[in-house]
């Protein structure tokens, strides 16, 4: 990395070294290095697909199957946490970060150990029938989806079977967005990975903790609105940076 990374790599380690109640931010980005792709920017899917056709309430409610052939075609159960996960659980048991806020819905923070994770837009492993409520766990579903696609309920045989996930159109779980809003309040410092930075409400969470005095920490491959107002802005790969901040802070123990 060049003379200018390894500045705000230094950086980035003096900013959390000493916080308190710092927290992470991520979104999709944190995720791309596992081979779960994201949605804007360079390669997202949304350069691929119409959002609107397969992630929208109001299109799932119409057409089932429409989510769940592209489930069949997309979804990566398999993925695993990559260094930048892991680098995060290694800043939490050292004491420098309090909790990880998500976008994301593939679960790998609590795959890779991170104690609190708080799920924004919900989890992509957990499916509900908006029919009866039943919940299933998400390898069963996909199981019938293999050899039914859409599936239908096990328990009342209704055919809106949804993945725990928060649709474009639905609102984020209220206890979720509170917990977030707390932490944000209190931080002294927010660690944003692999965000664009442009999903809202989500993004008012790093917004509302640097009006409450926080210093933002970006690490993100593309600019990102909030650039601005952070006080270290690093644009690369996260499963590179966040393992370079960690290798700092640990040698000067
Ligand atoms: P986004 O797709 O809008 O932005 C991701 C950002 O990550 C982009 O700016 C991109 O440049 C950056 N990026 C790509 N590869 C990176 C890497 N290796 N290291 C660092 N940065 C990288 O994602 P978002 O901000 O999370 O948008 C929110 C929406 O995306 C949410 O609704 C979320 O639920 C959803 N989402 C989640 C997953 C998942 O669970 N893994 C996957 C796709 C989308
Ligand atoms: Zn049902």
């Amino acid at each position: 990395m060049s003379t200018a990374t390894d500045i705000a790599l230094d950086q980035a380690a003096a900013l959390l070294q000493p916080a308190r109640c710092a927290m992470a931010f991520t979104g999709a980005g944190i995720s791309v290095e596992s081979g779960i792709p994201h949605f804007r920017g360079e390669g997202g899917l949304w350069t691929k697909f119409d959002p609107y056709k397969v992630a929208h309430i109001d299109t799932f409610r119409k057409d089932p199957a429409q989510y769940w052939t592209y489930s069949l075609n997309h979804r990566r159960p398999d993925a695993q946490p990559n260094p930048a996960h892991r680098a995060l659980v290694d800043l939490e048991q050292r004491g420098h970060l309090r909790a990880v806020v998500t976008q994301n819905t593939d679960g790998l923070h609590q795959k890779a150990g991170s104690g609190e994770v708080i799920e924004l837009h919900g989890s992509s492993h957990a499916v509900v029938c908006l029919d009866c409520g039943a919940q299933f766990p998400r390898a069963d579903i996909d199981r019938l989806n293999r050899e039914h696609c859409p599936p239908s309920c096990p328990s009342c045989g209704g055919q809106f079977l949804k993945p725990t996930v928060v649709l474009f159109g639905e609102a984020l779980p209220e206890s979720a967005l509170r917990q977030a809003q707390t932490l944000a309040m209190a931080a002294d410092v927010v660690l944003i990975v692999g965000s664009s930075l442009q999903v809202y409400p989500a993004a008012g969470i790093p917004r509302l903790a640097q009006q409450h005095g926080a210093e933002l920490c970006i690490i993100n491959a593309e600019p990102t609105p909030f650039d601005d107002v952070a006080t270290v802005v690093i644009h690369g790969k996260a499963g590179e940076v966040l393992p370079a901040i960690i290798r700092r802070i640990a040698q000067d123990r």
